[in-house]
This record gives C-alpha cells, sequence and structure tokens, in this order.
C-alpha cells in the first residue's frame, strides 16, 4: 500500500502538477522583482510587479505575491524603479568611409549603454558593413539593427556608397537589388533624384510591399509624395514645407534659380498657414504616412552660434575620424553672416511648432535623432534623450514622446507584436530607471539597469561600457596626435 501510495504521489507530481497542490516551480532566468510597470500605450503605472524572463522573451509580468512559481537563476530587485520597454532610435547613420569602420562599430555599445536597445539606420556609405553588422555585430552589447542599406539617389549625387537611377528601369534593378539584400526599408533622397524617378520609385516599393523613408524632392509637393505611398518622411523641416499656404509656387521659384535653398526655406516658413498645415497633416494622418522629426540634429546646427559644442563631455566617446566628418556642416554653418542665422533660427522655430499640430492630426511620429557620423555634435544614444526632451519641450506629453520611440518605432518596422510593452511575450530588451518617465521625460536618462535580449546589464556593467568606450577613443586620439607630431 505504502508503495502504491508513493507510486501514486510520483506520478502526480510529473502528471498532475496543475490539478494537485503545490505545483511544481518552472525553471526561468531571470525575475526582475518589485518593479513598477509602466505601461506606454495607456500611462498606466503598475508597482509591485515581477517580471519574468527566460532567454531573451518575457514569459510573464505578475504580482510579487504570485512569482513563487517560478524558480529563476537570478534575481534582480527592482524596488522603488520603474520599468519600461528599452528606447528606439529610429534614425541614425554609419559612415564616414571604410578607414572608419572600427569606429562606427565603437558607437554600438554607446547607444545600449544610454538605453537604446534598436535603431533604424537610414543609410551611409558603408551600406555592405551595415547590412553584415545586422546578422553579426561588432559586439554583443550592441543594438538591435535595421537598415535601409544602400540608399536610391539619382546620377552623380553628393552622397557617396548610393545606388544611382535615371530611369524607371534603373529603379526596377535598384528595388531588386535591395529586396535581394533583405533590407528593412527603402530610403530615397533627392540631391539628383528626378522627381517623377521618385514618385516611380515610392510607388514600386509599396506595390512590392516594402517600406520607405525619403528626403522629399523640393519639385514635388509632401502631399504628393505622400499620396504616392511613402511611408515615412526624414525631418521636420518637410512638415513646415507642407503647411506653406504656396508650396508648389515657392518650389517653382527655387528651381528656376531664382532663390538659394536658405532663402527658400525662410519663404516657406513666411507663409506657413496653420489652417493649410492642419489639412495636409490630417491627410497624412489618414495615409499613415509617418513623420521623423530628427529635431536635435537640426537644433545643434541651427543654433551653432549659441553653442560650438566644444566643450560637450560626450566629444570623449567619439574617436577623431568620426569627430572629423563634423566638420563639414561646421565650417558650411561659420560662413552665414548674422542675417542668414537669423534667418535659420526663424525657420526652426516655426518647423518645430509642427510637431504639437502633426500629434494633434493624428500623424505617426518616430522618434529619430539623426546621430553619427556627418551630423555634428549628434552623439549615438545620448541624443536620443535630447530628442524627446524636446519633444516634451513642444508640448507633447512625456508619454507620447516615449511611445514615439518604444512603440511607433517598433510598429513602424513590422515588430510590433514583439516589442512595446512589458508584457508576456514581448522581447526582454528593457529599462530600469531611477524615476517615472511619465512624470519628467529626464529620467530616460536615469538608468539604473539595461536588459539586452534577456541580458541584465547593470550600473556598473554601463560605465565600465562607458569607461571602455572612452579609452578606445582615446586612444585612437593619441595615435592620430603622434601621427601628426613624427
Ligand atoms: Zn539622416
Amino acid at each position: 500500500m505504502r508503495t502504491l501510495l508513493t507510486l501514486f504521489a510520483a506520478l502526480c507530481l510529473s502528471a498532475c502538477a496543475t490539478a494537485a497542490s503545490p505545483p511544481r516551480s518552472e525553471p526561468v532566468d531571470l525575475l526582475i522583482r518589485s518593479a513598477t510597470v509602466v505601461d506606454v500605450a495607456s500611462g498606466a503605472v503598475t508597482p509591485g510587479q515581477t517580471i519574468v524572463l527566460r532567454g531573451e522573451d518575457i514569459v510573464a509580468v505578475v504580482p510579487d505575491a504570485g512569482a513563487g512559481r517560478f524558480r529563476a537563476a537570478r534575481t534582480h530587485d527592482a524596488a522603488g524603479r520603474f520599468v519600461m520597454p528599452g528606447l528606439w532610435d529610429m534614425h541614425v547613420h554609419f559612415g564616414g568611409g571604410e578607414a572608419l569602420i572600427e569606429e562606427n562599430g565603437e558607437l554600438f555599445p554607446l547607444y545600449v549603454a544610454n538605453g537604446v536597445v534598436a535603431v533604424r539606420d537610414a543609410a551611409g556609405d558603408l551600406s555592405q558593413q551595415v547590412l553584415d553588422w545586422r546578422d553579426a555585430p561588432p559586439t554583443p552589447d550592441g543594438p538591435r539593427l535595421f537598415t535601409s542599406g544602400p540608399k536610391i539617389e539619382g546620377i552623380d549625387p553628393v552622397w557617396k556608397g548610393v545606388i544611382e537611377t535615371g530611369s524607371e528601369a534603373d529603379v526596377d534593378a535598384a528595388l531588386d537589388r535591395l529586396q535581394a539584400l533583405q533590407v528593412d526599408f527603402i530610403k530615397i533622397t533627392d540631391n539628383t533624384l528626378k522627381p517623377e524617378l521618385f514618385l516611380y520609385a515610392v510607388r514600386e516599393a509599396k506595390t512590392r510591399g516594402i517600406r520607405t523613408s525619403a528626403h522629399i524632392p523640393m519639385s514635388l509637393t509632401v502631399l504628393e509624395a505622400a499620396e504616392a505611398g511613402l511611408s515615412s518622411i526624414e525631418h521636420l523641416d518637410y512638415a513646415m514645407k507642407a503647411g506653406s499656404r504656396d508650396e508648389a509656387a515657392i518650389a517653382a521659384d527655387y528651381l528656376a534659380g531664382r532663390y538659394t535653398y536658405a532663402q527658400t526655406m525662410a519663404r516657406y516658413a513666411d507663409s506657413f498657414d496653420p489652417e493649410t498645415a492642419r489639412r495636409v497633416y490630417r491627410r497624412l494622418a489618414e495615409l499613415g504616412v509617418a513623420v521623423t522629426p530628427t529635431l536635435y540634429g537640426s537644433t545643434v546646427l541651427t543654433y551653432l552660434d549659441r553653442d560650438d559644442h566644444s566643450h560637450d563631455p560626450e566629444l570623449a566617446y567619439v574617436g577623431p575620424g568620426i569627430r572629423a566628418t563634423y566638420d563639414w556642416r561646421v565650417q558650411r554653418a561659420a560662413q552665414a553672416t548674422p542675417g542668414m542665422v537669423a534667418a535659420r533660427h526663424h525657420v526652426e522655430e516655426v518647423t518645430s511648432r509642427t510637431l504639437p499640430m502633426l500629434r494633434d492630426a493624428g500623424v505617426t511620429i518616430l522618434a529619430g535623432t539623426d546621430a553619427g557620423f556627418l551630423n555634428s555634435f549628434n552623439y549615438p544614444g545620448f541624443s536620443l534623450h535630447q530628442e524627446l526632451a524636446l519633444y516634451v519641450q513642444l508640448r507633447l506629453t512625456p508619454r507620447e514622446a516615449l511611445a514615439a520611440s518604444v512603440i511607433a518605432g517598433p510598429r513602424f518596422l513590422g515588430q510590433g507584436d514583439r516589442y512595446g510593452a512589458v508584457a508576456a511575450g514581448k522581447a526582454a530588451d528593457l529599462l530600469i530607471l531611477d524615476a517615472n518617465p511619465l512624470e519628467d521625460i529626464a529620467a530616460t536618462r536615469a538608468i539604473s539597469t539595461v536588459v539586452l535580449r534577456g541580458r541584465l546589464l547593470d550600473r556598473a556593467a554601463l560605465d565600465a561600457m562607458l569607461a571602455d568606450i572612452r579609452a578606445r577613443a582615446a586612444a585612437r586620439e593619441a595615435a592620430v596626435a603622434q601621427a601628426a607630431s613624427r
């Protein structure tokens, strides 16, 4: 009888675990206990939660009292802390030439140390390298990478490493090539691209089911590009242009050579009409066209006369090669007369005002910075926090600013099922913060711990990563100085 009972008990342990109590504990990798979970979609904040991680997944989020059924290899105490999804930067660049491949690779942990777990690369001159990095990152401490691959341009543009197209057949071949590369979206810019080919590329990409992101040719209205099926507009100045009551006429004057580019932007700003803007923005919302403001990038360049950024502590994280790529835009800005500087300030102010109007019209905003080479003092990782702070200064709520990064970002790239919330089934890419980011957006900088693909990087680990990046940049700097003194 005793053996029968023992046998029954043993069978029951394996087969009747749910029916009999107590149940067996479930093995998992990590419990983040006593967390206050921030739901960016709703703005709800729930204290006393345990987040249960296995591998690269969140398998459950339960009240602390209910966490006993999980047996974890490791437990992390998040008492008094706020947990939200890791940040996405939807507009970054890698590039500056083959000689800077290593320096670009060293920027990867800079994103993660700042809580950025995914980035959307919007093309540069190292496309093949970036595609290789997407599959085999230069470091395990890097963000998840999405990339456009080489962008589509016209013939002989100012940009390097693009696919040049001068005919519809060229565009077809470009799309074939980009599809073969399995790019995550397509970037189209307008330096020498004919406007009719721009529209053709947007339409064809849409037919093929590929998302597009673009700089819109001056000779097209923003709505013409949107109606063709564009998925995202890069940079907020297009929103300003779209709100001009004379958008097409001003473009015609520019194309006829009657005004410079800067004068043309000033004319758009002067003719900005809120009623026109609201009408166009509502249509953009209907069409599902997103806007990536990259406000931090334009703010830095606009106000170089007030802050030359020569004392930025973040400079210590950037190698001398990438820093040298900053010079192009700095020198261009230095040539401006006081009148030109004042005009640039005015254009930026009008441009900034469009952000809350886009929000009010229901346009999807994608948080993106333009960080990387060429864009002066736009430091990877750091600048996303500045970008989000600018959104709040411009009257987005902190929740809306966060959603532009952690919800709209993944959704744009077809990753909405996997990212955007601290919930079962989502990716274990998290930020553990010392303060509530829904109350003060600056809390995104108070990073206690980053969880990257299930791996816990606590403050000490993040500080060690930052020190390592500084040391590498300093060593490169010393090598350059030594070479120069020979
Ligand atoms: Zn860019």
